[in-house]
């Protein structure tokens, strides 16, 4: 691939796979890829365990107060070959995708003042390109003049299926049901909120991988990535 080293964002709904799929990008092109879910997880986890959530009930004035005492950063993990995210030098990688953070993320990250912060820092992280972000607002609000855009989805049974093979095969005791509940809701709450909310850049273009491998998806971007920057 050539040299020009560019930002893409890639953004779109929960558990469609974007993670994978930034990743497989980033290695390719030799990119850093940066996860800011991990990032609004890594908040939700820290506000549960400092009693800011308590039986689902957020106190924001308390996730608010405690923001500054959050230092958010990724480490590169050479095994996953992708970097970990670490709070207040602690290594959260493993807590932060469970059922109970996925129930309050979203809540969390609607919050104005959590994202003022986390924005900052993801433009911050992309400030010498050639990073691959994924998330809800990184085509729109955290890099609106990102090179390429790609807004991603699959059908929500599809998604939360994919979710419960991935937290079952990890020996998580949790129910399809379940799943399928969250992932439409945190779509309704992610697509519905004041602040930033995860819609379609007008630049952007849509893959929809219901029934698409990786493969499939990873030639799909070679097509894309071509036609976009004309080489
Ligand atoms: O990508 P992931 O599903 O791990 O993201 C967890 C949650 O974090 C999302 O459901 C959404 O509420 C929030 N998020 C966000 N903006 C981003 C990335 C994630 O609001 N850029």
């Amino acid at each position: 691939m050539d040299n020009k080293r560019i930002i893409i964002a890639l953004d779109g709904h929960s558990s469609c796979g974007k993670s994978t799929f930034a990743k497989a990008i980033a290695a390719r092109l030799g990119y850093i890829f940066i996860d800011t879910g991990a990032m609004y997880r890594a908040v939700a986890l820290y506000a549960m365990e400092h009693g800011a959530i308590e039986s689902g009930i957020i106190n924001e004035d308390r996730v608010v107060a405690m923001l500054a005492d959050i230092n958010i950063d990724f480490r590169f993990n050479p095994e996953r070959g992708a970097s970990d995210i670490y709070v207040n030098g602690d290594l959260v990688e493993g807590k932060i995708r469970t059922i109970e953070v996925s129930n309050c993320v979203s809540a969390v990250s609607s919050i104005a003042q959590v994202r003022e912060k986390l924005v900052k820092m993801q433009q911050t992280m992309g400030e010498r390109k050639g990073v691959v972000m994924d998330g809800r607002d990184i085509g729109t609000v955290v890099f609106p003049n990102a090179e390429l855009k790609i807004y991603m989805t699959a059908d929500a049974k599809v998604r939360a299926e994919r979710r419960y093979k991935e937290l079952t095969a990890k020996g998580d005791s949790v129910s399809f049901d379940e799943i399928y509940e969250n992932v439409v809701s945190r779509d309704r709450a992610d697509m519905s909120r004041a602040i930033s909310p995860l819609r379609k850049a007008d630049d952007a273009i849509v893959l929809d991988n219901s029934a698409m491998s990786v493969e499939e998806q990873m030639a799909w971007f070679d097509r894309e990535y071509h036609r976009v920057l004309g080489c």
